[in-house]
């Protein structure tokens, strides 16, 4: 077996030096539990950036893939496969939207959600409709029609020219909203809760003035819940707690359980707005992919984990707050059910790094930002052995061990 220095050394000589990575490699995992490759054991609180809602190595999504896998795995969209409608009727029906249209990641679901805004702009203004917005603090993913949209210099900086046309509001700002919106204006681009911007939540408010500005210009309003949608507030999609209801939303992270998938699911009219040949996928909406995110759907229904989420995560936002009062470091808790956040007065990331030692996984965001993103069926005592970790680390201020820096996302 590889010794990790190996692993290290050849990765620094072969890979694209993009990541700048947590000293571990991991190797097996099973529900809220990681083990490393020298046979350490973590908790994980970081669940592989909000993909692992169901944890690791769950029993039902295993025996599926093992079952899909030796059936078919790709076929490309030139044919049918079983399972793509089947998770396209599921997830309408579950989010109030019509259609849907599967890919791969985050970041393709927004640029397939941009460019249906965008024609079904172009089809009630012409071209002169084609403002897109989206929030400060957005983080909407990496390919050129996301970072546009992503409003924050460290992502952005080295690749201008970015799209044009792209403006930024203010979070929870209405007035912006409704000075900067007229009806060259084709989509607002919203996470209702900001993940990568440090878990911060739009108000109701500030959710039904989009949707009021949205439909007096016939503007697409568009939710990006591939963060903190499917069950990880406690509903199945967050926009549904505020009773504002988008015309796109996007999702992707926790879809199939760990394998790339993601969507974009539309209303009328912009679920018409991009016809036959105008967009489309070689590996998106396969059978092995679909089937296994039908089963992680099934799977928070029959577990009761939406239950779970909102019980556990109510207990992590208690124990979270008390550390607000017996700890001056902490500055603020932010976030609600598996989605929460504390801000410290002080860097993040030699608390990450401490606790990394102590065999807790949490990860730092915005620099003075800790993230919580754990698995759906966490318990409260393993909560208890969190905050036991973090508490003795608020108490003590770990430094700096490590002076390079660590990629947020
Ligand atoms: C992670 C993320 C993306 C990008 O998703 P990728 O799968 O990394 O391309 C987009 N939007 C939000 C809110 C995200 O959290």
């Amino acid at each position: 077996m590889e010794t990790f220095e190996q692993i290290v050394e050849r990765e620094k000589q072969y890979l694209i030096q993009t990541y700048a990575r947590y000293p571990r490699a991991l190797a097996s995992g099973k529900g809220v539990w990681v083990f490393d490759i020298e046979g350490r054991k973590y908790l994980d609180l970081v669940g592989g950036l909000g993909v692992n809602a169901l944890g690791h190595a769950h029993k039902r999504i295993v025996k599926v893939i093992r079952e899909q896998c030796v059936r078919l795995i790709h076929v490309s969209n030139l044919y049918y496969n079983e399972y793509q409608g089947l998770l396209a009727e599921r997830l309408c029906k579950l989010s109030g939207m019509e259609r849907a249209f599967f890919c791969n990641s985050g970041t393709e679901a927004i640029e397939g959600a941009i460019k249906a805004a965008r024609a079904a702009g172009h089809a009630v203004g012409g071209e002169a409709k084609n403002k897109l917005f989206a929030i400060e603090g957005s983080f909407h993913g990496r390919t050129f029609g996301a970072l546009s949209l992503t409003a924050q210099e460290k992502y952005r900086k080295d690749f201008t020219p970015l799209l044009e046309g792209v403006q930024f509001i203010k979070l929870n700002d209405a007035d912006d909203l409704y000075s900067k919106i007229d009806d060259t204006a084709c989509a607002i681009v919203i996470e209702p809760i900001q993940g990568e911007g440090g878990i911060r939540e739009c108000t109701q408010e500030f959710l039904q003035e989009a949707r009021t500005v949205a439909d007096r210009h016939k503007v697409a309003l568009i939710f990006d819940e591939i963060q903190c949608g499917l069950g990880r507030t406690g509903s199945m999609f967050a926009y549904q707690d505020s009773g504002v209801t988008p015309d796109i939303v996007t999702i992707a992270k926790p879809l199939a359980a760990g394998l790339p998938l993601g969507a974009f699911l539309a209303r009328e009219p912009f679920a018409s707005a991009i016809g036959s040949g105008k967009h489309g996928t070689t590996f998106g909406g396969g059978p092995l992919a679909c089937r296994v995110a039908l089963e992680y759907l099934s799977i928070i229904e029959e577990e009761g984990l939406l239950e779970n989420v909102r019980k556990v995560g109510a207990y992590l936002n208690h124990e979270l707050n008390r550390t607000r009062v017996d700890f001056d470091v902490v500055r603020e808790v932010r976030g609600r059910g598996m989605i929460q956040a504390l801000e410290l007065n002080v860097p993040a990331r030699p608390f990450v790094d401490a606790a990394i030692q102590k065999g807790l996984l949490i990860n730092a965001t915005q620099d003075v930002v800790i993230r919580l993103l754990p698995a759906f069926l966490l318990e409260e005592k393993h909560v208890d052995k969190a905050m036991k970790v973090l508490r003795k680390l608020l108490a003590n201020r770990p430094v700096e061990i490590a002076a390079h820096s660590r990629a947020g996302v």
